[in-house]
């Protein structure tokens, strides 16, 4: 069985986010970027299925700029086996995340692609979905916990009355939640031996596909300044504050 693992290259979930002064974005420059959280999660779950037995290769893969091959350099320093890094200069929205996966998923053959479950810098919580869509794949989201079966894998995922169970038949698309694994360090000696695994290059746009932005970003702002909290003496006043000044009650 063989995993194709998604990787995107995000500002670390750490840092404090500042909003360009024109308004057209974010600031990326000087700024430590990292494995996107629940891709974190979809390579740990990979590679610990590869530990299992019943997973034979993990090939992971990141889109965009030169700088993403250290994102696939970590999924390979934890276990995946290869990567795929498909070059591209400018941002592509989900859509176009979700054709070039699919382009790579024909190539690849693999039984399941595991994904984040978003995207911490987009929040498109988009891409698994077009792609199960695209190939006609039955999808799991937000998963957290894996039961890889022969023909199947019973996944179970969080929703809001809780818990729910599904079985979804193979090949499947899998978005991981955080609460999926506890994700790995890569130890110094696994790191050196990622610096010779493989990683394939391809360009973006030799694959033949249309990948124009559908989406115009028109303003980026800072959310609103959330003012400072007070301390009440006694719930007496915190009911009176509620009823009178913030007047919810
Ligand atoms: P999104 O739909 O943008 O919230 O992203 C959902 C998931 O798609 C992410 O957690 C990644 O696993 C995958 N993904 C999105 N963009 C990329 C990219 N540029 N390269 C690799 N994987 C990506």
């Amino acid at each position: 069985m063989k995993i194709l693992v998604a990787v995107k290259r995000v500002i670390d979930y750490n840092v404090q986010i500042r909003v360009k002064e024109d308004g057209s974005g974010v600031h990326t420059e000087n700024v430590k970027m990292s494995t996107n959280p629940p891709d974190d999660n979809a390579v740990e779950e990979s590679v610990k299925l590869k530990e299992s037995g019943k997973v034979k290769e993990v090939v992971a893969i990141s889109i965009g700029e030169d700088k993403v091959q250290e994102t696939i350099r970590k999924a390979l320093a934890i276990g995946a086996d290869k990567g795929i890094h498909v070059k591209a200069e400018s941002y592509i929205e989900p859509l176009g995340i979700a054709k070039i996966l699919k382009k790579i998923v024909e190539k690849e053959k693999p039984d399941m692609v595991f994904l984040g479950k978003q995207a911490i810098d987009d929040d498109c919580n988009q891409t698994g979905q077009m792609l199960a869509a695209m190939l006609n794949w039955p999808q799991a989201t937000f998963t957290s916990k894996v039961n890889l079966k022969d023909k199947s894998v019973e996944i179970i995922r969080e929703i809001d009355e809780g818990l729910e169970t599904i079985e979804v038949n193979l090949p499947a698309v899998v978005s991981c939640d955080l609460r999926l694994n506890e994700p790995r360090f890569a130890s110094l000696p696994n790191i050196m031996k990622a610096k010779k695994k493989p990683i394939e290059q391809l360009n973006a746009k030799d694959l033949g596909l249309d990948l124009t932005n559908r989406i115009q970003q028109i303003k980026v702002e800072e959310p609103p300044k959330r003012k400072a909290g007070i301390k009440v003496a006694n719930v007496a006043e915190l009911v009176s504050k509620l009823k009178n000044e913030a007047k919810v009650l």
